[in-house]
């Protein structure tokens, strides 16, 4: 009941805080920043066909049906026992496999769902436009993501759908086990930016109210809460 009505609260504060890439703030707020920040998921990329993203592990194996629910227990196990802040693929699929022993087949089956993956992942179109506009204008850019696929599997993803990445620094939380919800990803994006006592001059835009809008605010950053 609680967690209903925060999920509510969350979506009406979205509602009201969010704007789209045609917002005049928002050329504003480049104009002000050295380094631009991109969410991936639901910002740069959008899933087609899928109303939540576990829906894509119906896909993986449309003939099990029971596969859905074991990858969501997997994935629900493997943060339990997290002793960083944030979890990897091959961690979900250790819990998933289990009594699989064979290196091979856990490596097969994790190929499988990233090839699913990027099946379904097209670029969000106004935000392609909007991410060459900025790159044009010479504002140096960088990707910050909240996810447990790897770095090379997200710039797959971006490139596979027309993100031109040159000279683009991608943060993945899986990666440094640090996360955007804790502020601890951008922290690290400061430091390797060499943006430290400039956390001003960096904005970060994305469509979750927590992880994009307000964590980087906590620590001084500049961000841009994006809704569609
Ligand atoms: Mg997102």
């Amino acid at each position: 009941m609680i967690k209903t009505l925060k999920t509510r609260i969350r979506i009406i504060l979205t509602k009201l805080l969010g704007k789209d890439f045609s917002n005049p703030s928002l050329t504003r707020l480049v104009r002000d920043s050295q380094v631009i920040s991109f969410d991936v998921f639901d910002t740069l990329i959008i899933r087609s066909g899928l109303k939540t993203p576990s829906d894509l592990f119906d896909l993986i194996h449309p003939d099990d049906s029971t596969f859905k629910s074991r990858r969501i227990e997997a994935e629900r196990k493997a943060r339990e026992q997290l002793s960083l802040e944030d979890i990897k693929l091959e961690e979900i699929y250790k819990e998933l496999y289990e009594d699989l022993r064979e290196r091979q087949e856990v490596q097969e089956a994790m190929a499988l769902e990233i090839s699913t993956e990027l099946s379904v992942c097209r670029a969000n179109p106004e935000a392609l436009e909007f991410f060459n506009t900025v790159r044009k204008v010479g504002k140096r850019v960088v990707i910050t993501s909240d996810m447990y696929l790897n770095r090379p599997t997200i710039e797959n993803i971006l490139t596979n759908c027309g993100y031109d990445l040159t000279g683009v620094n991608v943060y993945v939380s899986s990666e440094y086990g640090k996360t955007k919800r804790t502020s601890n990803l951008f922290r690290e994006v400061l430091r390797e930016e060499g943006m430290e006592g400039r956390e001003g001059e960096v904005l970060h835009i994305g469509d979750n109210l927590i992880a994009d809008y307000i964590s980087p605010r906590k620590i001084g950053m500049k961000s841009f809460l994006y809704n569609r």
